[in-house]
């Protein structure tokens, strides 16, 4: 059976305008018949650090929001749970929803917002690279869970969008940790698939209406793309989002290695399309993030590609002007290759796995991506 997305346009967060959509991906997908009154309904925003809803980082609250009415329209319990990068503390997860927007609208919509940030270690009984991890536990423990994925770019992975934004599952500083192990692109991917495979989301929706290119997922340029997407399954609902900003099929690793476990579909070709269709929301294709792919070295001779790698491969660096010393990059580096002196952040390179966490982290956006001028192009 064909896995079906619903797709459809918002030009704005006007709340009225998203209701509408999101109540007509409710009932495309038939989600008002499998939430039941009383259920406790787990939404999964994209809340990656603090951040104003204009500057296109995490997903909207309006969005959230919209999504939320419906849960209540069909008599479930909201609750909105995040883990952002740095560490998670009720202090910082409180300052989180509070900065980007989320206190307000949860408390006028009688939702309610974790904040207790207790996590488990669970066993990953179908993971291909991770085995066990720490999962937040109202990702453990609900009767319906929602992923509310941000599209954006990726500086590791290229695209993030709904498998990517599950990894805010696991909390706070083991995030890094799993960088860490995982440095090569591809290991990553195989885990991000790993948790996405493990959470299973019964729904997950997607908040392209400020979408991020370039930089991402917190360091590119907000685009005005007018797009919104669902799906009960998170692979499909990637797979024709990331089509609709540039990426073909086979573009997106973690979206390919999902399709030959079996869990998502290759390519938009193999899905249904609810309602509007994709050459009616195609609107160009999306600027990358400089971190982009390095996929051409695993075709040169294999003798060739360490120091191919290593060359092609970009590198943060710390921008001359800008650098404030609060320490957030140095807090979320998995490699502990940041230290601050004089109220300046300075990276050991001799440590770095260029997994680009303090670029991410940065709230002054100052870590920049460096590459050769000959793999710019
Ligand atoms: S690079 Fe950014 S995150 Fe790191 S200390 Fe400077 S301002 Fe803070
Ligand atoms: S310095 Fe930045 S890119 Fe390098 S390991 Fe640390 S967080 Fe990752």
């Amino acid at each position: 059976m064909r896995e079906k997305v619903w797709l459809g346009a918002c030009p704005s967060y006007e709340p009225d305008a998203l209701l509408r959509q999101v109540d007509a991906a409710f009932q495309a997908l038939g989600i008002y018949n499998e939430i039941k009154p009383g259920m406790q309904v787990v939404l999964k925003p994209n809340l990656i650090m603090g951040a104003r809803p204009e500057a296109a980082i995490c997903t909207h609250p309006a969005f959230t929001c919209a999504v939320g009415r419906c849960v209540q329209r069909a008599g479930g319990k909201v609750l909105i749970a995040e883990s952002p990068g740095g560490p998670y503390t009720p202090g910082r997860m409180k300052a989180v929803f509070k900065s980007s927007g989320y206190t307000d609208m949860a408390e006028a919509w009688g939702f309610q917002l974790y904040t207790q940030c207790k996590s488990r270690e669970v066993p990953l009984r179908q993971g291909q690279r991770l085995r066990e991890a720490a999962i937040v536990e109202p990702f453990l423990e609900h009767d319906y869970l929602i992923d509310l994925a941000k599209l954006k770019t990726h500086g590791m992975v290229g695209y993030s969008g709904a498998v990517k934004n599950l990894f805010g599952a696991v909390p706070g500083l083991q995030k890094p940790e799993i960088h860490c192990r995982f440095p090569d692109r591809e290991d990553f991917s195989h885990a991000l698939v790993d948790i996405c495979d493990f959470l299973q989301p019964d729904l997950a929706l997607m908040d392209g209406v400020w979408a991020m290119e370039g930089d991402g997922p917190t360091g590119g340029d907000r685009r005005e793309a007018g797009l919104l997407g669902a799906s009960k399954s998170p692979y499909a609902l990637d797979v024709c989002m990331a089509g609709l900003i540039g990426f073909p099929a086979g573009a997106v690793r973690m979206l390919e290695l999902a399709a030959q476990r079996g869990l998502g579909p290759p390519s938009p070709e193999h899905i249904e399309i609810l309602g509007m269709p994709m050459d009616r929301l195609r609107s160009g294709d999306f600027k990358k993030a400089k971190a982009a792919s390095t996929d051409f070295v695993d075709r040169l001779p294999r003798l060739l590609r360490p120091a191919a790698k290593r060359l092609a491969t970009p590198w943060p660096r710390i921008s001359k002007t800008g650098c404030v010393g609060c320490g957030r990059c140095a807090e979320s580096c998995p490699q502990k290759a940041i230290a601050i002196e004089g109220k300046r952040a300075r990276i050991d390179y001799s440590r770095c796995i260029r997994c680009f966490c303090c670029h991410e982290m940065c709230p002054r956006h100052v870590v920049e991506v460096k590459r050769l001028g000959l793999f710019t192009l």
